[in-house]
């Protein structure tokens, strides 16, 4: 069993609050290390070490700056291995999905060695006479992250890159169910030249994400989790006076058009929806046909290939399709949810009920499961079920998919499958959510691009990555400045002129 810790201030500390969490192998249902979870005084010293160590480096130039995540991306490159390993025991996704967790965070640590560029303000020669106005754009001072399990590489990459690149310091709280990569990471920064107390990493519950959100001394929250805690914490960070920015759960929805190539959507919805064991807030969980026929058709792909699934530890090689769920509680949840759809009259299509792995009878493993014929007021329908069950809608019309996907409360990402280049057209300019997939079903923009959804799927207005990571972690100064002119109309400087 091995003990975890916090990292303050370069190196790892134990933690004093005698409170930990398990955490598991989901592969075994064993408990393979325990996470301190930090207490209000244990937050606070991290923001003190925090606010003493920013200053100097706001005051480092950008281009060091660069230089230190240009030496991160060739670190994590060196290390690959070792962290999607680390990533795979206690997450159990599969590790070619685990080095995917971790490439998508590296490409905008990469978006972040712009940051000369970025950080570039704006200047007004002779706004008025003798006066000259710029804008400039400074780090916040101390930002704080909240991370979820599923993502536990990119998503605290996402916010502390930039972050850091802007000239904060970071003080990370990664989900307690798979802590230590977080931590790996904030090594790795270190080794590749960030001044210790820049970015540290502290264990914890709600005590410690309540201390974050209440000390004053914090400028910026960003949260990554369920809609619930999102809605929270973008309340109690908001009143505090705090720039905050939450993003959180989903219920993707892909809409099959009758002209659809029915083997491209097929396959689209192996990989968006059961990919990652479901665990996804970018999985598609929703398929919607578009008439009888149509969904007829699409069952009848998708029927075979979902028994095709290999479902198994990560250690199984990589021909694995997805790995167990992350806690006994979250298959219990599934499972629930499961049994709700069939009470409620969903038809279980593929039932994975009694999937079990011999060898790993205690993991948390949940075969797929294929639901037809739901309806909007069914539980399986409404809540995010974030496990490899994919529901099927059978939508009568074009309008009616759309304005199914529309109504839904959650708009994090959706797709249409389609030849029709005007539907496709229409629909992208038409839905409310935020990110749209044309024939791509999990449509995750690019580093340069921004992430987020719309309606409850986030709370607070930038996105995560691009452009909108450094207006989220700057604020702009705008200084106007006159300076008595000493240049006579002959061009000669007349020094008394300056008296
Ligand atoms: P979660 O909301 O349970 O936990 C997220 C973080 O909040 C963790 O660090 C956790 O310790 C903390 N937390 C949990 N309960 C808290 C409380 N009562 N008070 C304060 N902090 C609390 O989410 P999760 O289960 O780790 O992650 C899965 C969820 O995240 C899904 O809903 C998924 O859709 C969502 N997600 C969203 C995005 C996105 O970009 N929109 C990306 C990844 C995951």
């Amino acid at each position: 069993m091995q003990d975890l810790t916090h990292y303050l201030d370069g190196a790892h500390f134990d933690g004093t609050s005698g409170r930990f969490s398990d955490v598991y192998n989901p592969a075994t249902g064993e408990v393979q290390a325990k996470c301190p979870l930090a207490s209000t005084d244990e937050v606070s010293k991290a923001v003190e070490i925090a606010a003493r160590a920013q200053p100097a480096w706001a005051a480092t130039n950008p281009q060091r700056r660069a230089r230190v995540m240009m030496k991160f991306v060739t670190l994590l490159n060196r290390d690959m291995d070792k962290l999607a390993e680390t990533l795979s025991r206690e997450h159990g996704k599969t590790i070619p999905d685990a080095k995917g967790d971790v490439q998508r965070g590296l490409e905008v640590v990469e978006y972040c060695i712009g940051a000369p560029e970025l950080l570039k303000g704006d200047y007004t020669d002779s706004a008025g006479p003798g006066i000259d106005m710029y804008s400039m754009k400074q780090p916040l001072g101390v930002s704080a992250g909240i991370t979820p399990f599923n993502f536990p590489a990119m998503i605290p990459m996402w916010m502390f890159a930039p972050a850091i690149a802007c000239g904060n310091a970071f003080i990370l709280k990664p989900s307690e169910r798979d802590p230590s990569v977080p931590i790996m990471l904030a090594e790795l920064m270190e080794e590749a030249g960030l001044p210790k107390g820049i970015l540290q990493v502290v264990n914890g519950d709600k005590e410690a994400v309540d201390a974050l959100l209440e000390h004053p001394v914090v400028q910026s929250i960003g949260f990554v989790g369920s809609t619930p805690i999102a809605e929270y914490i973008y309340g109690k960070g908001c009143s505090h006076g705090k720039r905050v920015q939450c993003f959180g759960g989903a219920k993707n929805h892909m809409i099959v058009m009758p002209d659809a190539d029915m083997d491209q959507a097929a396959d689209a919805l192996i990989g968006a929806g059961y990919g990652a064991a479901g665990e996804r807030c970018m999985a598609v969980s929703v398929a919607v046909p578009v008439g009888d026929e149509t969904a007829d058709r699409l069952i009848e792909k998708l029927v075979p290939r979902i028994e095709k699934l290999k479902v198994g530890p990560y250690t199984a090689g990589d021909d694995v399709d997805y790995g167990p769920v992350v806690t006994a509680a979250a298959k219990e949840n599934i499972l629930g949810l499961i049994q709700s759809g069939v009470d409620q009259g969903a038809e279980l299509v593929v039932d994975g009920r009694d999937f079990s792995l011999q060898g790993y009878e205690d993991g948390f493993f949940v075969g797929p499961h294929l639901f037809d014929k739901v309806t909007p007021d069914m539980d399986i329908y409404q809540k995010e079920i974030f496990g490899p069950v994919l529901s099927t809608v059978r939508a009568g019309s074009y309008e009616e998919a759309v304005q199914l996907a529309m109504d839904h409360e959650m708009g994090n990402g959706t797709a249409i499958f389609t030849r029709d280049g005007d539907a496709a057209r229409d629909f992208a300019n038409r839905i409310n959510v935020g990110m749209v997939g044309v024939n791509v079903p999990i449509p995750v923009p690019l580093a340069y691009h921004t992430f987020g959804g719309w309606k409850k799927s986030v709370f607070g207005d930038l996105n995560q990555h691009g452009p909108d990571a450094f207006k989220f972690y700057t604020r702009t100064k705008t200084v106007t400045s006159r300076w008595p002119s000493g240049i006579k109309d002959g061009g000669e400087f007349n020094f008394k002129a300056m008296d």
